[in-house]
């Protein structure tokens, strides 16, 4: 008889799930686990992830299991006590994935793969240059078949009901570029809309440098951050859609962007904890003075840079924020404040609804020309970018004019 624990992490999905088929397939009886938010998250944040594990304690309701959610620093007594035969969860190569799963009792197997790539074992070469890297892989690459769970689960390992979880009473703002909640029906839904519904994916090249509105981009990010989907699922479906819909430069540039995804993930394979180093993996020192009160006016959006402004009061109102808007508050921060960078990384991380720990850190790190811009010196002029992406002002009259809440 085999009692085992699946320890949800970064994939709050039941679908194209290769580690959860493989628990299921290999219990008698199985229980369900996955952390809290931490304390320490922004409020936008926390909310898309509580909507995620919520749905997904629904999905597993209607299989007749239910989901554990606990403070991380409550899970290592909680494995101690139940000691099952295995704990599956999936491998975070950047979260010493033993962390919390330490302390085990001996006898416990803990089976580990990674979920959130497409890329399913590291390639031969990992070059410091994306395109080298893209280049040597796209051609031959074909992403994993879709993976089904079986149709009788095992058992709960409990009868015990576990302590509701809690929800985020926090109100969308009505002027956000992403107004969806979390979880997999959700994140499928979008990947409906945007390809099939909307057909955006057609001029994905063009608007992707979009700051207002929801199609300009695909909006994945919060899906594929938590699990939601996964990269290979959504690869699938962009090649199914040039099949039977359309192929073009954009539905091809949909795949191009996810192979950043994927790059900066072979990276810290790579390079390991310098990833968090301050000189970055380039070991390059670069000019930054710490000030408190500069900073924080950069966390608060009150630089006197509207542009840099209305990026930043979008992100912390609503936990969103472009491309566009990432590269030029991170270049702003670093070259013109001469702030350092990782404080605006860990800013990003505390409170980005999409907050990826390769490709954050990979972008900041790059921006700040520590990382893989094989040009270390670029610079984005916030003031030429305003008047390319936002000629008429309308992104910065939006989140820079004071509206009744209640509009
Ligand atoms: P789309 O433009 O529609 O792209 C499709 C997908 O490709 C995205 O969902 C994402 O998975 C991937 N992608 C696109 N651009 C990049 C990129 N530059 N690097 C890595 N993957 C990319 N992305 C995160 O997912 N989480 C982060 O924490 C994060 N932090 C960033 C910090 C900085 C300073 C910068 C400059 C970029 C950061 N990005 C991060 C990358 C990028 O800004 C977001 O992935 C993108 O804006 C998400 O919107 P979208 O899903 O509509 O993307």
């Amino acid at each position: 008889m085999s009692r085992n624990l699946y320890y949800f992490r970064n994939d709050f999905r039941l679908n194209d799930n290769s580690n959860l088929a493989r628990a299921l397939e290999s219990s008698d009886q199985i229980l369900f686990l996955c952390s809290l938010p931490s304390k320490s998250w922004g409020k936008w944040r926390m909310k898309f992830y509580l909507e995620s594990i919520s749905a997904l304690s629904t999905e597993l309701k209607e299989r007749g299991h239910h989901l554990w959610a606990l403070e991380i620093e409550e899970i290592p007594s909680f494995i101690q006590q139940l000691k099952p035969d295995s704990i599956f969860t999936p491998y975070i190569e950047a979260h010493n994935e033993k962390l919390e799963c330490e302390n085990l009792n001996s006898k416990t197997k803990v089976e580990m793969a990674y979920n959130d790539r497409l890329l399913m074992s590291p390639p031969l070469k990992i070059p410091d240059v994306f395109t080298q890297f893209r280049k040597s892989i796209e051609i031959d690459y074909c992403p994993a078949g879709k993976t089904s769970l079986p149709s009788i689960w095992p058992k709960a390992f409990t009868t015990e009901i576990p302590p509701s979880l809690p929800v985020s009473s926090l109100e969308l703002n009505k002027k956000s570029a992403f107004p969806f909640k979390g979880g997999e029906e959700n994140g499928l839904k979008r990947l409906r809309q945007y390809l099939y519904e909307s057909n955006s994916i057609q001029t994905y090249k063009e608007t992707r440098n979009g700051l207002i509105g929801i199609d300009y981009s695909t909006k994945f990010s919060p899906y594929l951050a938590l699990g939601c989907l996964s990269a290979a699922a959504i690869f699938r479906e962009v090649e199914f859609y040039e099949k039977s819909v359309l192929s073009n430069e954009s539905t091809y540039w949909v795949k191009f962007e996810l192979w950043w995804r994927e790059y900066f993930r072979w990276v810290y394979h790579k390079y390991g904890k310098s990833f968090f180093h301050q000189r970055g993996i380039k070991r390059r020192i670069i000019d930054s003075e710490f000030n408190e009160a500069i900073f924080n006016d950069w966390c608060q959006g009150k630089t006197s840079n509207p542009f840099v402004d209305a990026n930043m009061i979008e992100l912390n109102e609503t936990g969103w924020m472009s491309n566009r808007g990432r590269q030029n508050v991170a270049s702003y921060l670093v070259k013109d404040l001469k702030q350092p960078w990782w404080l605006g990384a860990s800013y990003f991380e505390q409170n980005l609804i999409d907050y990826d720990v390769y490709s954050n850190w990979g972008n900041w790190q790059y921006i700040a020309g520590v990382g893989n811009d094989p040009r270390p010196n670029r610079y984005f002029n916030t003031d030429k970018q305003a008047r390319m992406y936002d000629g008429d002002g309308a992104f910065r009259s939006l989140w820079l004019e004071k509206t009744n809440p209640n509009d």
